[in-house]
């Protein structure tokens, strides 16, 4: 089968002939229909996921598949399933390091990876879904839309008419800005450094967008909206001059989650901290995919989707073929891109 290798830190990746080892306890051969390229792939191509010393690997965690068999023990699903992919943990077993051949030796990889044909996952890794479940709905619920859907929900608590501010329009960002809306936050402030960001950011739902390269937050804030202090502020940029200049816009209620990773040993600079003593006492939280629980959360968010609910037109912004998966990757980088799906059928 095709994958895509991880084969040296910092290359891009190679698509190449992969062979599948054999399933071990708690495994499931998954084939794969769709998969999302997500920001975390950057981190880890970059080596900083504590992965190099696993190199060559496969990659990629948000996916959408067909059950093709199952290993001793695996009770959770059968063949025929349909199952969204996800990297954090639902119920089931925890498998061992599923196996490939590549170049004639045996490679481990990550209890999930999606960017191949076929892909060896751990059973508390994937969850069943019906079968009329949308393939792009399935794959988002791999990582990012359930990442921003429980972010808001459950780290930041975000209550009806509160505002918030999302650092970022990329894959997270403008589902962030979906899920900001799904529970009536008001002001819905979009924050980005590119123009063409503007106008998805406003139809998903942005109440305003600032494009930090042309506007002053602060200022913009003011003129617009006649706000100087936001109650939530959600920060997917991971960019430590960027965390500087938006914590102090904080209200005395604020919360501050960070989901974009700062790079290994970045520091981050708290501007006059004792602003963080103001009101009730301001939090700063880093979030590990908003909490997300698969088992629980993907059931109730597709009853959402099915009943209208909960839409996702807008949010894939590109859809390419395995083989193009590092001009996928190239436009991630450049921050140019919505969510990005891969094609795997
Ligand atoms: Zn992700």
């Amino acid at each position: 089968m095709k994958a895509a290798i991880l084969e040296k830190i910092d290359d891009p990746l190679t698509v190449t002939e992969v062979g599948l080892g054999d399933l071990s306890f708690g495994q499931v051969l998954v084939r794969i229909l769709v998969s999302g390229v997500c920001g975390s792939q950057l981190q880890e191509i970059a080596g900083n996921k504590g992965n190099a010393a696993f190199v060559p690997h496969l990659l990629g965690h948000e996916g959408c598949g067909i059950v093709e068999s199952i290993g001793p023990g695996v009770t959770k699903v059968k063949k025929g399933d349909k199952v969204v992919m996800h990297w954090r943990k639902g119920d089931g077993i925890e498998s061992d390091f599923p196996t490939y051949t590549f170049k004639g030796k045996t490679i481990r990889s990550g209890k999930i990876t999606t960017f191949s044909q076929y892909s060896i996952v751990s059973e508390n890794r994937i969850t069943p879904v019906p079968k009329d479940t949308s393939n792009e709905l399935c794959a988002l619920l791999g990582c990012s839309l359930s990442t921003a859907l429980a972010t808001i929900n459950n780290e930041a608590d975000l209550k009806l008419g509160e505002s918030v501010m999302i650092v970022g329009a990329g894959g997270l960002g403008i589902n962030l800005i979906k899920a900001a809306q799904l529970v009536s936050a008001y002001p819905i402030i979009s924050i980005d450094i590119h123009e063409n960001k503007r106008k998805v950011a406003k139809e998903l739902g942005a109440t305003l967008f600032i494009n930090v390269k042309k506007e002053k937050i602060r200022e913009t804030l003011d003129k617009k909206l006649g706000i100087k202090e936001v109650d939530v502020i959600i920060d997917t940029s991971g960019n430590p001059a960027s965390m500087k200049e938006t914590i102090p816009l904080l209200s005395g209620t604020g919360r501050f989650i960070m989901i974009g990773q700062p790079k290994p040993g970045a520091t981050v600079e708290l501007e006059n901290a004792n602003h963080f003593f103001g009101g009730v006492g301001k939090v700063l939280k880093a979030t590990q995919g908003g909490g997300f629980s698969p088992s629980v959360e993907i059931p109730r968010y597709i009853k959402l989707y099915n009943a209208g609910i909960l839409k996702i037109d807008g949010i894939v912004s590109h859809w390419v073929k395995l083989k193009d998966i590092n001009k996928a990757i190239a436009l991630v980088r450049k921050g140019q891109a919505g969510r990005i799906m891969i094609d795997l059928q």
